[in-house]
């Protein structure tokens, strides 16, 4: 039996677009299937670099950059504790409290430009879908994904979906599962595993007339991303341009934490804020123009990331924690190495079994291994990455991981010192920088 399409995708956010997107140019029959209606908002607003080649390829990049986004040139760290922190002998002078990087430091294959975008996601989302569908996809909206169906045709998968009060069916040779934190497939297919370590919990909205000036660093960095350090252990605050007046802001913290509170989202939201006054008094001068939102939950990976005629990428295959806005460059990335092995797979007569997905496993999965550890590390002891960021022998290395460069090598040498030098801070209490290790301790990455 002819299926109705070669690749049925569940979920139009960036991950199943940017599929779409490369499936449809190579001239295979697509279909998308979103259930919610877009425009729709989203968490996760601050690109890295990464996402540049991929958006160059597809094609979506001028779009991209016709809308507006505020350029995001760099980031940077703020505290309120700056100094104070012994040297072990290698760093001396530093202030481990703040670091900052400029993406034009470090040249990066594939990107000619020094800059990425801070993204309002509603637009950003169907910016990248209606690309899809200008290449050729077929995308269905509001169509919800009820289940895969992988026995009824050992050739073929059926899609079960919901369209209005409506059931019906769709086939395909294979699917993608890029339906995000919804995880379908990971759910249906029982693979998905919580994370033994991270349990982190955000609350987050968006406020007018921040002055960014006031809490940035200078007029030149104002639209840099800010992640501020808040003296409360695992405790950070995002602060992300949207418009040049709107600003997102999140806290992020362990979920205990949050529950130990007591307190409903926005009082919780406040009372964290507080403790970094100067940022405090500042967003108190603003007016929040979006209900507090918050997410929860979200550190998983999945036992397996592929099998016959199936495979999950973006945040349907895994997702960690947010500290270095790693989610859309890892959802653009997994879409591009996945796009690789299914067109080939076309192209030498359609076998879609699971080892027809063994390049795009092994590269997204070695990928993702360091990205957890490089954020492990972070959470494990956050002085070590102010200090790695501002010592030249590592600024370069940090940098290529800032910039999501994370798929051609096999690990970071920056990531290695890191680990080494971690491990023996947690393992001598008497070590001069075991007083500022997070909660969070050694792991193994999956
Ligand atoms: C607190 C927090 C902050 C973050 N900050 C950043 C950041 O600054 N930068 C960054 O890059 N990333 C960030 N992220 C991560 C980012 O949000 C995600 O990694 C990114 O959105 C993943 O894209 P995706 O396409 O895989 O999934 P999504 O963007 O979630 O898209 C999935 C789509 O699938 C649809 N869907 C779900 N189930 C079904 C179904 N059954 N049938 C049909 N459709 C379905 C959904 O409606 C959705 O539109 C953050 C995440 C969190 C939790």
């Amino acid at each position: 039996m002819n299926p109705d399409f070669d690749v049925a995708i569940i979920g139009g956010g960036p991950a199943g677009s940017t599929a779409a997107s490369y499936l449809a140019k190579a001239g295979m029959s697509v279909a998308v299937f979103e259930s919610e209606l877009f425009p729709r908002p989203h968490v996760g607003e601050s690109l890295v670099p990464a996402t540049t080649p991929v958006l160059v390829e597809t094609g979506a990049f001028d779009a991209v950059a016709a809308a507006g986004f505020p350029k995001k040139y760099g980031a940077a760290w703020t505290s309120a504790e700056t100094r104070g922190v012994p040297s072990i002998g290698v760093h001396h002078d530093l202030d481990f409290g703040t670091a900052e990087i400029m993406f034009v430091e470090r040249d990066q294959p594939g990107v000619d430009y020094d800059y990425t975008f801070h993204v309002d996601r509603s637009k950003f989302d169907l910016i990248l879908l209606k690309h899809a569908e200008s290449l050729g996809a077929q995308v269905f909206s509001p169509v919800r994904v009820l289940k895969a169906d992988f026995d009824s045709d050992p050739e073929l998968v059926t899609l079960n979906c919901r369209l209005g009060p409506r059931q019906v069916d769709f086939t395909a040779r294979v699917v993608i599962d890029a339906s995000g934190r919804q995880t379908m497939l990971g759910k249906q297919l029982k693979v998905k595993v919580p994370d033994p370590v991270f349990n982190q919990y955000a609350t987050h909205t968006w406020f007018e007339g921040l002055d960014r000036e006031a809490v940035g660093f200078d007029q030149a960095k104002a639209d840099y991303i800010y992640i501020h350090f808040l003296p409360v252990q695992d405790t950070w605050m995002w602060q992300i341009p949207i418009t040049d007046t709107i600003t997102s802001i999140g806290v992020v913290t362990q979920k205990d934490r949050f529950k130990a509170a007591g307190t409903d989202r926005e009082e919780f939201f406040w009372n964290i804020v507080a403790s970094r006054p100067d940022l405090h008094g500042e967003l108190q001068k603003c007016e929040r123009i979006r209900p507090f939102k918050s997410e929860g939950d979200y550190s998983y990976s999945m036992q397996e990331i592929c099998g016959d005629r199936h495979v999950l990428i973006g945040d349907a295959a895994r997702f960690v924690d947010p500290i270095f806005s790693s989610g859309v460059s890892v959802a653009l990335n997994s879409a591009r190495l996945v796009a690789k092995d299914i067109i080939a797979a076309h192209e030498s007569g359609g076998n879609y079994s699971k080892s027809s997905f063994a390049s795009y496993e092994g590269k997204l999965r070695r990928a993702v291994r360091n990205w957890y550890e490089f954020i492990s590390i972070y959470y494990r002891l956050n002085i070590l990455f102010t200090s790695f960021v501002q010592d030249p022998r590592y600024r370069i290395d940090v940098l290529k991981m800032l910039q999501g460069d994370f798929y051609d090598e096999e690990e970071p040498s920056a990531l290695k010192a890191m680990r080494e030098i971690v491990t023996v801070v947690e393992n001598d209490p008497e070590h001069l920088w075991h007083p500022y290790l997070g909660t969070l301790r050694s792991m193994t990455p999956a």
